[in-house]
């Protein structure tokens, strides 16, 4: 069986929704490919859905794509049933049989009486059906299980292997399927009558057609979804994503199922295959390594070459806007509403139809008022109505006078001409047209993102998995902060520097505490540290001195890359994978370890974290202080801005924590040879920039 190029997801519902807004329980569906997913659609009704699906058919069809099309509700009946209804034991001809009697319509169905009338003539009007949720009584039909007989099986084969799974006779109540089954069962009829021999349904026939229907249940395999997001939307799109991925034997292997009568749930026995795995694969060791031939390296490339090396280790989700901000979007988003999304006046004031000349216009007034989010009569020619800023135009308006500039009168209004055709109003679409990109994947989503995104349609967003950094200290002369003093000791101050560094960087710190200078030990530890994170930064023992374990140790493994990098303040920086996760290992001293994170952990950890390239905005100042430097090097001055000019902390010294602590950002001064004069310009990038 060749594979199928796209997977449509559908989740269906036995309700249809009449209101404005997209509902939990209505209906979802989702395109997948190759593991590449749209945004969830939501079909308001089952006769929208039906047209949805024959689009799509259509145009899957047109391009020459197979599509394994899920729906997640039954396709038969326990045993017996269809012999009982329609005289054969072929579900096919119960689809034609229900097709031929259920009635839809968006605001009224006819499924409980059928079900009624199944009962009468199958089980004395007793069963199997039950569950009658209307105001009226139905003959054969009870409202509870108190009369209750069935006279076929509760369950399918199937439905008793599947914890959890519903009978398909109950037809309303909590998690009831009875009635998606009586109205979902139609609907796939007719699109096997429409696409006629493009359509196989399973298991039931040979999947030897483009369009094959198939019978999921999202709970088999997805646990819960995250908090704030549409269940049904999140389903749908987790299942095509995972069904999209499968490789074509193990599909293959999981439709290979005889239940000619009563149908089966995909993926039933092979659950634990169908977990959405999302997370990308790891690194590979080789992901550091410098072009045979470099050794000492300027800091722009430097950063190049992570640039190029690096790629995005985290899963994605589905985050509500609520929970949204700061984290890294997944996919460009584009608008699925304009915005504004009708036109309406920007100011308080009168609106009609058309500008005016020159000269005193008296327009009758309307007694209607449009303030926003009414939705106004429209508005005769020639007539004026009262209008409030926010307020969609009516009908017949797409101007609006000023009321400072209208004298009111009993019933009509009296102003100045000229005005122009269009005033004080702003049209539909002038900020953002629908579908227009809002968003591009790579963002750390701002305050205002998540606005621009609300007012354009959306609830959720999908984003990247918060990026785990792990960070360790090393070195045997290092005692905990706030620990007794010790002599010949020193305390442990760049832990609590790099992961309060990390979390405002809106990555997820993990402490991994101290570790000290063994090779066991600090195996041991980055180990525990590979499990738990995406990426460890360790300080200390990152040189080539006996003491360097870091360097060491990765260095056994062959996964070592020492980048001795042109910077100030900085030692090589040893660069590793250990167990797929990537090591950076920084500098012990402080200052070193502060700066090698800000200028080169930082976009390298954007990078595996999702997000764009991130390039630190600076600024050119001018200096307060002078200074001259030898070529060779790039070199970075803990610095502050100071009534407009920016401050270099005295000392250069790369222990000297209170100048980091005495700082606001970094001066920059570059790899050339530099002699800098006060009131000279200067890079000056501050620590913001870097977050
Ligand atoms: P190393 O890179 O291990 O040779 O350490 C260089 C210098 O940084 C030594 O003076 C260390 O004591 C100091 N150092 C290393 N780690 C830390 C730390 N976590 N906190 C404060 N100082 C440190
Ligand atoms: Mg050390």
């Amino acid at each position: 069986m060749s594979r199928f190029d796209t997977v449509v997801m559908v989740d269906w519902s036995g309700g249809n929704d009449a209101g404005p807004t997209p509902k939990r329980d209505a209906i979802w569906a989702c395109i997948g490919r190759n593991g590449e997913t749209e945004d969830p659609v939501y079909l308001r009704s089952r006769q929208s859905a039906e047209i949805w699906l024959a689009q799509v058919f259509e145009a899957e069809l047109a391009a020459g794509r197979r599509v394994l099309a899920g729906f997640d509700f039954p396709f038969g009946y326990p045993t017996g049933f269809a012999q009982t209804v329609c005289g054969t034991d072929d579900p096919l001809d119960l689809w034609h049989w229900l097709e031929a009697r259920i009635e839809d319509h968006p605001k009224s169905n006819n499924r409980f009486d059928i079900a009624a009338q199944i009962n009468r003539a199958a089980g004395q009007g007793k069963g199997p059906f039950w569950a009658n949720a209307l105001q009226r009584d139905i003959d054969g039909l009870a409202r509870n299980k108190a009369e209750y007989a069935n006279p076929f099986p509760d369950k399918r084969a199937c439905e008793q292997q599947a914890t959890g799974a519903f009978t398909c006779w109950q037809l309303a109540g909590a998690g009831a399927v009875g009635s998606q089954v009586l109205m979902g069962l139609p609907v796939l009829e007719r699109l096997r009558r429409r696409f006629d021999r493009h359509v196989a349904v399973w298991p039931f026939q040979p999947l030897n057609a483009p369009i094959a229907l198939v019978e999921i249940w999202p709970s088999l395999t997805l646990g819960r979804e995250p908090e704030g997001v549409i269940r049904d939307a999140w389903q749908v799109q987790q299942v095509a994503q995972v069904v999209s991925t499968l490789p074509d034997a193990q599909l293959a292997q999981i439709l290979d199922v005889d239940a000619p009568e009563e149908g089966w749930i995909f993926g039933l026995g092979y659950e634990d295959q169908l977990k959405p795995v999302l997370v990308p694969p790891p690194l590979r060791n080789d992901c550091f390594a410098l072009p045979a031939g470099v050794d000492w390296i300027p800091v722009d490339d430097a950063l190049a070459y992570l640039r190029s090396n690096l790629k995005p280790v985290v899963g994605k989700t589905i985050c509500s806007l609520d929970a949204a901000r700061g984290a890294v979007l997944a996919k460009d988003v584009k608008a699925f509403r304009a915005n504004p999304p009708h036109p309406n006046t920007a100011v308080d004031g009168y609106g009609f139809a058309g500008g005016r000349p020159v000269g005193v216009h008296v327009l009758p007034l309307v007694a209607d008022r449009a303030a926003a989010g009414d939705t106004p009569a429209p508005v005769g020619e020639g007539c004026a109505i009262r209008i409030l800023t926010g307020a969609a135009l009516p009908d017949g308006v797409d101007t609006v006078v000023l009321q400072e500039d209208v004298t009111l009168g009993d019933g009509q209004i009296a102003f100045h001409g000229p005005i122009k055709p269009g005033a004080n109003t702003r049209r539909a679409g002038e900020d953002v047209t629908e579908d227009a990109l809002i968003l591009e994947a790579g963002r750390k989503l701002t305050p205002a993102d998540l606005a621009i995104a609300a007012a354009t349609g959306h609830g959720s967003l999908p984003v990247c998995d918060k990026l785990r950094v792990g960070v360790v200290s090393t070195g045997d002369e290092l005692l905990p902060a706030g620990a007794v003093a010790k002599p010949g000791m020193v305390f442990d101050a760049n832990r609590p520097m790099l992961l309060s560094l990390l979390t405002s960087f809106g990555f997820e710190a993990v402490d991994l505490g101290h570790v000290e200078d063994t090779r066991d030990a600090l195996r041991a530890r980055l180990n525990d540290g590979a499990n738990q994170c995406d990426a460890i930064l360790t300080s200390g023992g990152a040189s080539a001195g006996d003491e360097d374990h870091v360097s060491a140790l990765l260095g056994e493994t062959g996964a070592l890359q020492m980048w001795r990098i042109a910077v100030k303040p900085g030692r090589p920086l040893a660069l590793g994978v250990w167990e797929g996760t990537p090591i950076f290992g920084l500098p012990g001293n402080p200052v070193a370890a502060l700066v090698c994170t800000l200028i080169f952990a930082r976009p390298a950890l954007g990078l595996l974290a999702g997000q764009d390239w991130k390039q630190p905005q600076g600024f050119d100042v001018p200096a307060a202080f002078s200074k001259s430097k030898k070529p060779g090097r790039r070199e970075y001055l803990r610095a502050r801005m100071r009534d407009g000019r920016v401050e270099a902390f005295a000392s250069e010294g790369s222990g000297r924590i209170s100048g980091l602590s005495w700082a606001d950002g970094l001066v920059e001064l570059p790899d050339e040879g530099a002699s800098v004069t006060e009131g000279d310009l200067v890079r000056y990038i501050p620590f913001a920039s870097f977050l």
